[in-house]
């Protein structure tokens, strides 16, 4: 959570508080989201920039100064478009939407139910992104399919039950279907996949080039990135909405 500028596309469906995207030619509304943004400066620009929400995120600094400063940013940034959502951090969820060699230890990272609370009355924001048990990229093991990552979906349930707003799970890559069945059921709202969708646009990319071993032709090999990519993100909207 350390690069600034990270801007990402989010597609989703029309329902109620988030039914306001802006026109498309696609049946349903495309926002912009700004994602991890780590300075007020940043989030002044994204906000000009008309993008409808913005991951504030000083989750690395010590908890009062993450509640003043992302207090702060509300206040700016809404000022600058009443309508924009802000997303306020707190907790350790590691960085990078990478394949990591090793587990790293994040239990002493995760939110608990009274900063949660803490952080959504003092500063105003609209989503909150906790830790709870999610990480930033995916471990090999989790690539191959050897392992899953694992919830605290009991920590998800007590910091719904206590904020009553949005919550994001960031680092949603890799965790077993069940347990984000648990944790929308628990109150999660918008699910985080970067690195399983980099790892298939990789393996698409590399079925094109391994099936066409002589192709130069771009427009020949890329499809096969866009369908794999495609197959993950159709197949995690399915499990999200129950399908
Ligand atoms: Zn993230």
């Amino acid at each position: 959570m350390k690069r600034d500028g990270q801007w990402l596309i989010v597609y989703d469906r029309p329902r109620a508080g988030f039914a306001r995207g802006p026109q498309s030619d696609r049946p349903f509304p495309i926002f912009l989201n700004a994602d991890h943004t780590h300075s007020l400066s940043k989030g002044i620009d994204a906000a000009k920039a008309g993008f409808d929400s913005i991951v504030f995120d000083l989750s690395a600094l010590p908890f009062d100064e993450n509640v003043r400063q992302t207090k702060e940013g509300v206040e700016t940034l809404k000022k600058i478009n009443p309508n924009i959502f802000i997303e306020g951090e707190i907790g350790d969820i590691g960085t990078g939407s990478e394949i990591h060699e090793k587990a790293l230890d994040l239990s002493k990272g995760l939110t608990s139910a009274s900063e949660a609370k803490r952080l959504v009355e003092a500063t105003g924001i609209d989503i909150l992104a906790p830790a709870v048990g999610n990480m930033h990229g995916m471990l090999k093991s989790m690539v191959s399919g050897e392992t899953r990552k694992h919830l605290d979906i009991d920590r998800i349930a007590q910091i719904k039950r206590v904020t009553r707003i949005q919550i994001t799970l960031h680092g949603g890559s890799g965790t077993g279907d069940e347990d984000l069945r648990k944790a929308i059921a628990a109150g999660i709202n918008i699910v985080h996949i970067n690195t399983e969708l980099r790892v298939a646009w990789r393996s698409g990319l590399e079925e094109g080039l391994a099936s066409h071993p002589t192709e130069v032709v771009p427009y020949k090999i890329l499809p096969f990135a866009v369908q794999s990519v495609g197959q993950v993100a159709l197949c995690r909207l399915k499990l999200f909405n129950k399908r």
